[in-house]
């Protein structure tokens, strides 16, 4: 099976004239392409802000859906050998970066998660403020006051 990989240049994500596959509003930030096997690209859906956190997740729980019932048609049924097909999600909204600190959280608790790895992801995305569409979440902002700091000091002494 492909790979589903989050897409992480802002450029293509943001499209002030194209409509939303969602509600159809002009202007998106978001976007979700599925690819074939040599990354040449099958479908392409562009969503506002409102609607990527549904629409996102919906056609990544699709895709993968497909892509295993097909795979087991394969083993099982004889069928034909399916493509290896992919799929890229990017948003300029914060989703992306919500959805990776809350995954991070059980696992900095237990202490699995490098300290340096952290402070830099911190730095990561307050740099992305800068572009970044909507009101940062809390849990976002709480991540890069406990972990951004570190990063500050280090630059400081650096100078
Ligand atoms: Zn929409």
């Amino acid at each position: 099976m492909g790979e589903f990989c989050f897409e992480e240049d802002r450029g293509p994500l943001i499209d002030p004239d194209a409509l939303c596959d969602g509600c159809g509003v002009r202007g998106t930030v978001s976007r979700a392409r599925r690819l074939g096997e040599h990354n040449e690209e099958l479908e392409l859906h562009r969503f506002c802000a409102s609607c990527w956190a549904e629409e996102g997740a919906r056609l990544q729980a699709r895709w993968k859906e497909q892509d295993r019932v097909a795979h087991e048609a394969w083993i099982f049924d004889g069928a034909p050998r399916p493509p290896s097909l992919g799929a890229t999600f990017g948003s300029a909204t914060w989703h992306l970066y919500l959805e990776l600190v809350e995954r991070l959280v059980p696992a900095i608790r237990r202490g699995e998660v490098d300290d340096a790895y952290l402070t830099q992801l911190a730095q990561e995305m307050q740099q992305s403020a800068a572009w970044r569409v909507g009101r940062m979440p809390i849990r976002v902002l709480a991540f890069i006051q406990q972990y951004g700091a570190a990063h500050d000091v280090v630059g400081r002494r650096g100078h």
